[in-house]
């Protein structure tokens, strides 16, 4: 499915919906370049599953979990790793398998580790569509 979105409004807005009809156990994996709007389709994941408190990258940690809302989120910012072995030290297979909905900004640079059945979503830009402009592509990968 592609999504076309010409502010951040309508990014959250897609971010909501998929919030709102997420299942235990999902794993949504988010790819894109920096700035493209990953952090701001997560904050709209999070309100959707009923998650009041703001939700900005985390920064500091992998990690960020979320228990607030109608299912645990967890929000994992992977640019930062060095080392697929930070993966490890986290337990992330607890997440990944467990019965929350985890998602993974920047997926792409864990690939190794990551499900084969998850839901894929990248964001693009295209500038001759205007500096707003976002394409969303979201995909069940078996
Ligand atoms: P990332 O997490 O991918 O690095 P952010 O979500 O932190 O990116 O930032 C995206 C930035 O792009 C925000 O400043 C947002 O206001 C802006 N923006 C402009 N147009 C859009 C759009 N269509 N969708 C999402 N963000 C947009
Ligand atoms: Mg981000």
């Amino acid at each position: 499915m592609v999504i076309e979105t010409r502010n951040a409004y309508e990014t959250f807005e897609v971010g909501k919906k998929i919030g709102e009809k997420a299942h235990p156990g999902q794993v949504y994996t988010l790819t894109g370049d920096l700035g493209v709007g990953k952090t701001v389709l997560t904050q709209g994941v999070a309100k959707g599953l009923g998650i009041e408190e703001p939700v900005s990258s985390p920064t500091f940690t992998i990690i960020q979990e979320y228990e607030s809302g109608r299912l645990p989120f967890y929000h994992f910012d992977v640019y930062r790793i060095g080392d697929i072995e930070e993966m490890e030290e986290i337990g992330y297979d607890d997440y990944f398998f467990g019965k929350g909905i985890c998602l993974i900004e920047w997926a792409n640079l864990i690939e190794e580790i990551l499900p084969d059945k998850r839901i894929s979503i990248i964001i693009e830009k295209n500038l001759e569509k205007g500096f707003d402009y976002r394409r969303i592509t979201i995909e069940a990968l078996e």
